[in-house]
């Protein structure tokens, strides 16, 4: 077993098997207040006991200390109902408990107080229930008491094969752990197996058991059994050797049932040895001891008892020829039988009724008496057959139930697997999901950073794109970015009539040498403000070099480019540069041109010819004192005959008067 501590109940799960739960303190203690009987000889320290048992009391001992006194309640009060009642609570408690050996006990408990009021079906059944839990049921004193009951059930529905295979299951269940207690059940249980076999007539397979149980008996001082024991071995002997045998097996029978005070045992055992003598037709010594018999019978109210002794005593008077006193008697006790409703009594009783009219020579009152006999039979017939329907029945029923029940598990084993597999596979699903949802997070999280970066590529790449066509210092476009707009200029089929100006400073170096590179910076950052602001939006203006500014802005005509060179001019010749707390007067040599130059193709006259035309003007104005600007307006007679002059010696082109050049200058106020 698994020592005297309490385990935890569990919950309820088919087929998982509580481990037993008992108090062994409790249990030593109720093993030694157990008498030769089913429960508890001593009953004033059993009641003692069971005042210990609260609800708290591990459930096997609770259901074996409380299954006694149902037990004690059913065999010595014939308080039935009472224990039956217990037995039902006992199974609540044993149910709630969820202890299979406490439930097995139960029903066995059951099936005892049934049988006891022959209350023959609910017994089998619940045989049939406590067989059905007593699989996993390792306490043997439970097996024991179980198979016992079971057997003994059993054996009264003429069952006679299961009966003893569950009698030889209880003696299986004895250990050899105490050796009083265990001769006991030995006893008790050899006792009902050699009785089984007396009643199917196997005489020689019972009486070598019953022997062995009277001399273990005799041998280890537990008497209790005696009585009963001698009493088989007289019904076996009386078959199988000799009356004279049997007689003094009955002797023995009456000695010890005096000695128990068993009082039923008294009287059987006179009118078994009486029924012996008057087979013998020692009718006088018969008649002593059924006279004998028939005081004790009267005095203990053994009503059916004083039956089989008033009936001996009847046969006796036909026997000795005294038949109208005879059959008197044996009317009387059939009457008495009939009013009690004893079928199998009265068959008896009519039986030798009709051998005794017989005897008298009264044969149509023996006629009748057989028809009776006849009648009662036909009734038994159809009740027993009745009964062995019924006990089919039940049988059944409790068989299917049982595989009603194993069903249930079944079906709940499958169910909590199906339930498990479906948790499995949710599982999975869930974590499928879940990869799922973090590859596309990881998928997505890639996607915007891959995004993202490309946007800041794409950012990055317009900047550097820009910055490759700006100039840094001024925010102007750069030479790429006005070589940009020259191409795009010479896709166009017929592009606008565009101003080319370029502007250098004058003596810049100066400024930087003077007043440190930070002012010359300042100083082109604020030209460049000025010339957006004075060339308006259409105004590409570049920073064309150091200090070299060109401006390309739509013009209509070579007089409006002139005019807005004055104003250039103007607007760098108006204010000085404001640098820290100082001024800086700021002047600028400018050359401007038209695009196309006098209608010139400008696949002929391209931009970087241009430009560089408008480059020698620029160095014209630097050479005639600076601040200045010089203007061509158009370039005088066929283009094709001055080009190659023009682009070789420009200086010398000028004074060729081909060239239509205006000078601009502006009166300069010099601070002072
Ligand atoms: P000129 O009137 O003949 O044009 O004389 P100049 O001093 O303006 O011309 P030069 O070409 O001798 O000097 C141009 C100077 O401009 C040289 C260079 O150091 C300066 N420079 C070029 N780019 C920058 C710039 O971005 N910032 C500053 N502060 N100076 C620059
Ligand atoms: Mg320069
Ligand atoms: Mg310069």
């Amino acid at each position: 077993m698994i020592g005297s501590f309490l385990l935890p109940s569990y919950p309820v799960v088919a087929n998982v098997t509580v481990l037993e739960q008992r108090d062994f303190e409790l249990e030593a203690e109720l093993d030694a207040l157990l008498g030769p009987g089913m429960y508890p000889a001593d009953r004033q320290g059993f009641a003692q006991l069971l005042i210990d048992i609260t609800p708290t009391t591990p459930v096997s001992t609770y259901v074996r200390a409380w299954g006694y006194r149902a037990l004690e309640l059913a065999h010595a009060e014939k308080a039935y109902d009472a224990a039956e009642e217990i037995a039902r609570k006992l199974l609540e408690h044993a149910e709630r408990g969820n202890s299979v050996a406490a439930i097995a006990e139960v029903y066995a408990l059951k099936a005892e107080i049934f049988d006891l009021q022959n209350k023959r079906q609910l017994a089998q059944r619940a045989v049939a229930d406590f067989e059905r839990h007593s699989h996993d049921v390792t306490n043997p004193r439970i097996l024991f008491f179980g198979h016992n009951v079971a057997g003994r059930v059993l054996a009264n529905a003429q069952q006679h094969e299961q009966a003893l295979e569950h009698f030889l299951r209880a003696q299986q269940a004895i250990v050899n752990d105490d050796q009083q207690q265990n001769v006991r059940r030995r006893q008790f249980l050899n006792m009902h197996i050699a009785r089984l076999y007396a009643t199917i007539e196997n005489f020689e397979a019972a009486l070598p058991i019953v022997r062995s149980a009277i001399d273990e008996g005799l041998r280890y001082q537990v008497h209790h059994r005696l009585p009963d024991l001698y009493l088989v071995q007289g019904y076996v002997l009386g078959h199988l050797t000799s009356r004279s045998d049997a007689i003094q097996s009955y002797r023995h029978a009456l000695y010890w049932a005096e000695q128990e005070k068993d009082v039923r045992i008294q009287i059987i055992a006179r009118n078994n040895m009486a029924s012996e003598l008057i087979n013998d037709a020692d009718f006088d010594a018969a008649e002593e001891l059924l006279l004998e018999a028939r005081t004790v019978a009267y005095s203990e109210q053994r009503l059916r008892e004083l039956q089989f002794v008033e009936f001996n005593l009847a046969n006796i008077d036909v026997k000795r020829g005294n038949y109208a006193a005879g059959i008197d008697r044996m009317l009387a006790i059939r009457e008495a039988i009939v009013s009690h409703g004893n079928g199998r009594d009265e068959a008896e009783v009519l039986y030798y009724l009709a051998l005794a009219y017989g005897e008298a020579g009264l044969f149509e009152e023996q006629a009748k008496t057989l028809l009776d006999l006849h009648d009662v039979r036909q009734r038994l017939f159809r009740s027993d057959r009745e009964q062995l329907m019924v006990e089919m029945q039940a049988r059944y029923e409790a068989h299917d139930q049982a595989q009603q029940i194993a069903l249930l598990q079944h079906e709940n084993q499958l169910r909590e697997q199906q339930l498990q597999n479906t948790q499995l596979v949710r599982g999975i699903s869930v974590l499928l999901i879940l990869v799922l949802v973090l590859v596309l997070i990881v998928i997505a999280m890639g996607y915007r950073t891959s995004r993202k970066a490309n946007q800041q590529l794409n950012e990055a790449n317009r900047r550097l794109h820009q910055q490759a066509l700006l100039d840094p210092l001024t925010g102007l476009g750069n030479r790429r970015h006005f070589q940009n707009l020259m191409q795009a200029r010479r896709q166009q089929a017929h592009p606008a009539s565009s101003v080319l100006m370029l502007l250098d400073l004058d003596h810049f170096k100066q400024i930087n040498d003077t007043l440190g590179h930070a002012a010359g910076d300042e100083v082109l950052r604020d030209v460049a403000k000025r010339l957006i602001s004075v060339c308006g939006e259409d105004a590409h203006i570049i920073r064309w070099g150091g200090e070299e500014f060109l401006i390309y802005a739509p013009c209509a005509a070579a007089a409006e480019a002139t005019v807005l060179t004055e104003n250039i001019l103007i607007a760098l010749n108006e204010a000085p540069v404001v640098y820290n707390t100082g001024e800086i007067a700021v002047h600028a040599t400018i050359g401007t041109v038209m695009l196309p130059i006098s209608d010139i193709d400008e696949t002929q006259l391209d931009w970087e010819k241009a430009l560089q035309l408008a480059d020698n003007l620029l160095y014209v104005g630097k050479l005639q004192g600076r601040n200045q600007a010089h203007c061509l307006k158009s370039i005088r007679g066929p283009y094709q005959t001055i080009e190659s002059l023009l682009f070789r010696d420009f200086n010398a082109a000028l004074e060729l008067d081909v060239l239509d050049v205006v000078k601009i200058q502006i009166e300069v106020s010099e601070p002072g």
